[in-house]
């Protein structure tokens, strides 16, 4: 997970922008509360770092998100590429060889009897 680390002045500049409130839950974060840095969208589907797309939240109700939102959709977004692509779903026929002749059409062959 190494999007960007934010430095003390980013986290101060987003923390602003999102009022000092939850994004998620909308609730305030208290003084010395846990908070990080939260994508509205996901950044695994857009790579949209910008102000726009950052805002503050919990460090609980930011775990719900990501487990219960985020990583579904991208899930989703995976499944639809691989898809796209024709990588998936895997078929339910496994390949089958052409198998092997019988005996008796081996040596049909080796003797060229089979013309
Ligand atoms: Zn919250």
């Amino acid at each position: 997970m190494s999007r960007r680390s934010f430095s003390r002045k980013d986290r101060a500049h987003i923390f602003a922008l999102g009022n000092g409130c939850c994004h998620i839950c909308s609730g305030k974060i208290g003084v010395g509360e846990a908070w990080e840095v939260e994508h509205i969208i996901p950044y695994a589907l857009t790579q949209d770092n910008s102000d726009d797309n950052l805002r503050p939240a919990h460090v609980k109700c930011h775990a719900k998100k990501t487990h219960g939102e985020d990583r579904p959709r991208i899930s989703k977004a995976e499944r639809q590429r691989a898809k796209f692509l024709g990588i998936w779903p895997k078929s339910k026929t496994p390949l089958k060889s052409r198998g092997f002749e019988r005996r008796e059409d081996q040596a049909h062959t080796i003797l060229g009897r089979n013309r």
